[in-house]
């Protein structure tokens, strides 16, 4: 239980003027007593294969994540995260002497929720307590957490990683309320000041801390990458990391494989996007590995990871959990969770990722790949799920979502939530496909309209003469214009070279400027060449 990162540096914001400025000298920032890393550019080609293959990593993370109420965990000031700074501040918030927090009862029910989501047992009774540690952004010289009776304990997360599934247990999920920030840079006098936005103190958090039950960097991808859509499927918190709602550290050390006993671990922090957490993890197993494999020894300590260098580099010695003389928080009554509240919140849990990926394959008949693409957001998987039961063609639906939707939605940076297509008007496009009305490649020319115009399938395909030919009648002129304009590749048909069909329907579909329904043309060719 390390203490909240601090180390996320923004720049300079507008009304910079109502920052606290700080002077940097004499004050240990933590950042500032960093240690050069030793140069390990070459380290991965340097350790032969052969080394590696003989370790594995015990890998352990702890998660922060943002609740998503309206207001702070202990007073009633906003939580927004772009108002000026020091200005969603108060009294609680700003650790005032005399000034006394009051729970917040929606966060409590997100905590609860979200341990539930991660398959925790609530306890009935939990207490906060308080961690005691010094830091400019922290006013109250103390963050209020939980100890040793957090919220929710005893959880696991399944994890499908090469096509295995792996259950990671979750030791517990806890609340507790993040600090302010530090700004480092950005300032002309950056170089002599840091300054203190207080804005985020007092913002509902939880800490989830899983089991040192993963063995790589993919191991621990998959299951930040599970945590965060059970999180946002329950709508407890965003988990936008590019505002800091999701934030993690990592728990890492290397043994040998077989090897009993864990290794000495190493705590990473800042791994504040999935492809740091990847490239940090990788580079500090490689690095333990080097160590020892040189005869060294793998210091207790935390480590900085470096997105610039994708290095990580030694931060300070690690504390221990007495240092922060835990106690029980004087001012809060411990939290009691009763069954009927308990039960009221179980309830109110959606569907969550793991099981309607299994039921997408199960009823939709659904490939796993495209079940995980479909409920990757909650939002995508109903907009799947309306689109499939309109078109009554779940498969196709499920191709045209992930292909031609995502696609442009993606070219213009939109989320589905934002598609200009709704999920219904996407289904009755697909519907028309499945009952003939329209070819595969005329929806493919009216898709596109409907999402600039925002029309219906149908209106679009209606006023500009698209629909698909089906009729023989219409079709029977076709038919007989190709054959006579051909006679050498009826020749050949006729002479048993049946493969030259493909032409004289694509002479056809051209002709009816792809509107002719493909299977009729076939029918009809086949017929008339005997
Ligand atoms: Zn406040």
């Amino acid at each position: 239980m390390a203490a909240i990162t601090r180390t996320t540096q923004g720049t300079a914001p507008a009304g910079a003027a109502a920052l606290l400025r700080l002077p940097l000298n004499g004050l240990n920032f933590g950042i500032s007593a960093m240690v050069t890393p030793v140069p390990t550019a070459t380290m991965e080609e340097s350790m032969s294969s052969s080394a590696a293959a003989r370790y594995e990593a015990v890998i352990g993370l702890e998660v922060h994540a943002q609740l998503a109420t309206a207001t702070k965990i202990f007073c009633g000031c906003p939580t927004s995260f772009a108002a000026p700074p020091n200005t969603n501040v108060c009294p609680v918030c700003l650790g005032l002497p005399g000034a006394l927090p009051v729970l917040n009862r929606a966060a409590v029910e997100l905590a609860v929720k979200a341990g539930l989501a991660l398959h925790c047992d609530i306890r009935a009774q939990s207490r906060f307590a308080r961690k005691n540690y010094f830091y400019p952004d922290l006013p109250k010289g103390y963050q209020i957490s939980q100890y040793d009776e957090p919220l929710a304990e005893r959880g696991y997360v399944d994890i499908v990683v090469d096509g295995r599934t792996k259950r990671i247990g979750v030791t517990r999920v806890h609340m507790e309320d993040d600090a302010g920030k530090s700004i480092h840079d950005g300032f002309k006098d950056s170089d002599r000041y840091s300054y203190v936005d207080l804005n985020r103190s007092g913002t509902p958090l939880i800490e989830i801390v899983s089991e040192p039950d993963m063995r790589g960097s993919g191991e621990a991808y998959a299951y930040l990458t599970e945590v965060k859509q059970v999180l946002q499927f329950i709508e407890a918190s965003t988990c936008d990391m590019e505002k800091g709602h999701l934030r993690c550290d990592a728990n890492v050390s290397v043994r040998l494989k077989g090897a009993a006993e864990f290794g000495t671990k190493v705590e990473v922090k800042n791994l504040n996007s999935f492809r740091f957490l990847k490239q940090a993890l990788d580079y500090e197993i490689a690095r333990q590995v080097e160590l020892l494999e040189s005869g060294g020894r793998v210091m207790q300590e935390t480590r900085l990871y470096n997105p610039d260098t994708g290095e990580t580099a030694a931060m300070r010695s690690k504390e221990h959990a007495h240092d922060y003389r835990y106690f029980p928080e004087p001012d809060l009554a411990p939290l009691r969770i009763s069954a009927a509240w308990l039960a009221q919140l179980r309830a109110s849990l959606p569907e969550l990722p793991a099981r309607k990926r299994e039921r997408f394959v199960a009823d939709y008949g659904l490939p796993e790949y495209d079940a995980e693409v479909l409920t990757a957001t909650r939002a995508a998987s109903e907009y799947f799920e309306t689109a499939a039961r309109v078109s009554g063609n779940p498969k196709m639906a499920a191709n045209w979502v992930m292909g031609d939707l995502m696609g442009m939605l993606k070219a213009e940076g939109k989320e589905i939530a934002e598609s200009p297509v709704s999920a219904a008007r996407l289904g009755e496009l697909v519907k028309l496909i499945s009952t003939g009305e329209l070819s595969g490649k005329l929806a493919k020319e009216i898709f596109p309209k409907m999402f600039s115009q925002g029309q219906a399938a149908a209106e679009i395909a209606e006023r500009e003469g698209l629909k698909q030919i089906s009729d023989t009648g219409a079709l029977e002129k076709v038919i007989e214009d190709v054959i006579a304009g051909n006679p050498k590749q009826v020749e050949q048909y006729r002479g048993g070279k049946t493969t030259v069909i493909n032409f004289l329907v694509g002479r056809a579909m051209k002709a009816t400027r792809g509107q002719a329904n493909v299977a009729v043309v076939i029918g009809l060719f086949k017929q008339r060449l005997g």
